[in-house]
């Protein structure tokens, strides 16, 4: 039986006093992971590298050399590359690839002692927010075997809220971290774009992908982005800032300004439960002190829109290099050179996933450039110009993660707008590159988890940290 750690820190005195080891940890989260298939969580699970990198860790603790997040269990999407294993972005399409180098982050997090215990599960090439759209299958919510695990890092979510691993890291290009966080009670971050290094992860849309963690704690979330964040020469958008130690850095913070956005209040769609878990949260802001004040935000109906449309848009010309020669798979009846490309690509992609290419190609042809794309730029300029006004005058932006909890598995949307439409609360941040993070804010009647979302201006993640550890015990 694994005790349930709330933060590192937690396990790292259990270490200390003889308590713990990291290898028994290891053990107890295979032990859960066997026990849990049912859940769909993880594509493979590294059970003997992470019991050896265990080992390693222990003889290193004894030592005295350990690195910072000695104790940190972690498992990765599926679309972060971990040299010598395999990743599939749970695609067809990549299946049987291996990694040849392994992605920054994953370099930073072992170079801290961190230990990699599996690849996890997520929407094909992180296309989808439920997790259903994965050539493995969807992911189950622990919490209701019955409901979606949420998207596209579903399998990352569940295998934290399920005990599977300590924490896990996500990418968010329109959610991907903060709304399956939501849907499984626990915490995502998406920092500041050009925070963390992008290099070795599988591109979805390059001017929206960003790399999270997902945890249970605060405090655990400020770990691994300062462990993860900071300048890489693989990655040329990446802002030469400095990373403070965030998770020694965390204050308690004073009297903040903060925006809700009105509508989230009153649209009708917005689920009840919560509508009144985030009318909740701003008396008892307001009670503490806090000045809490409703804003208009007159681009609202555009968000989803500009967002689909550019990220459709890279994803088109991002998935081209999957042509059936340079990687993973190719058409068992392919003759000739185009068709491979044409068999490859029309076996190897799922649905979702050529949609969006096909839509993305369209709207970077000649004819619709200036109508589509173009326009969708100079919107997102002008979100991002709004969003930024807001946060001259307002610390934060308290606003849902998601306009609903965590929904049936196999429910059919009439159409894929649908879908789309539920990452309202999102996409805003992704399209602005502020940092956002989603934080649990109770259940529903039913015991789903609900989760609200704090923005704040680029690169202030230490007074988002600050203020999300003080929320959470509001
Ligand atoms: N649901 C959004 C999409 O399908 C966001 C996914 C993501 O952040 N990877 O594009």
């Amino acid at each position: 039986m694994t005790k349930s750690f709330a933060s590192l820190s937690e396990i790292k005195r259990e270490i200390a006093i003889g308590e713990v080891t990291v290898e028994k940890l290891v053990k107890g989260y295979l032990n859960k992971i066997a026990s849990n298939t049912h859940l769909n969580a993880f594509n493979e699970v590294f059970e003997n590298d992470a019991l050896v990198s265990a080992r390693n860790v222990d003889s290193r603790i004894k030592q005295g050399t350990a690195g910072k997040l000695a104790g940190m269990v972690i498992a990765i999407k599926d679309n972060i590359c971990y040299k010598g294993h395999k990743v599939s972005a749970s695609s067809k399409i990549l299946q049987g690839f291996t990694s040849i180098y392994s992605s920054t982050v994953v370099e930073r997090l072992l170079a801290e002692d961190a230990v990699i215990i599996g690849r996890c599960n997520c929407d094909e090439f992180g296309m989808g927010a439920s997790n259903e759209n994965s050539f493995y299958g969807p992911v189950k919510n622990a919490v209701d075997e019955t409901r979606v695990a949420g998207g596209s890092s579903g399998g990352s979510a569940v295998a934290v809220q399920a005990g599977m691993c300590h924490a896990a890291i996500g990418t968010d290009t329109g959610g991907s971290v903060r709304q399956p966080a939501s849907f499984c009670g626990i915490v995502g971050l998406k920092p500041t774009y050009g925070r963390i290094s992008r290099h070795g992860i599988i591109a979805y849309a390059s001017s929206f992908d960003q790399i999270g963690p997902i945890t249970k704690s605060v405090e655990d979330a400020a770990l691994l982005l300062e462990v993860m964040a900071g300048p890489d020469e693989y990655d040329s958008t990446l802002a030469n800032v400095k990373v403070p130690s965030f998770a020694e850095n965390i204050e308690k913070p004073g009297p903040k300004k903060i925006a809700y956005l009105q509508e989230a209040l009153s649209s009708p769609g917005v689920d009840s439960e919560v509508k009144n878990a985030l009318a909740k949260y701003i008396d008892k802001l307001r009670a503490d002190g806090h000045t809490v004040k409703p804003i208009a935000f007159e681009y609202l109906d555009y968000i989803v829109p500009a967002y689909y449309i550019l990220a459709m848009a890279e994803a088109s010309s991002n998935l081209s290099r999957y042509d059936g020669v340079h990687y993973g798979y190719r058409s068992p009846a392919a003759t000739d050179l185009v068709s491979t490309y044409k068999k490859s690509r029309s076996e190897g992609f799922g649905k979702e996933v050529k949609r969006r290419i096909m839509l993305g190609t369209f709207v970077l042809s000649a004819g619709y450039y200036d109508a589509y794309f173009a326009k969708a730029q100079k919107v997102r300029r002008l979100i991002r110009e709004k969003t930024d006004a807001i946060l001259k005058e307002y610390d934060f932006i308290l606003i849902p993660t998601a306009p609903e909890p965590a929904f049936p598995l196999g429910r059919k949307e009439k159409d894929p707008v649908t879908t789309y439409l539920s990452d309202i609360f999102t996409v805003q941040a992704s399209l602005t590159g502020v940092p956002a993070i989603s934080l649990p804010a109770g259940n529903n009647n039913d015991g789903l988890p609900l989760g609200l979302q704090l923005l704040t201006r680029h690169f202030e993640e230490q007074e988002l940290l600050n203020f999300s550890k003080y929320f959470l015990e509001l």
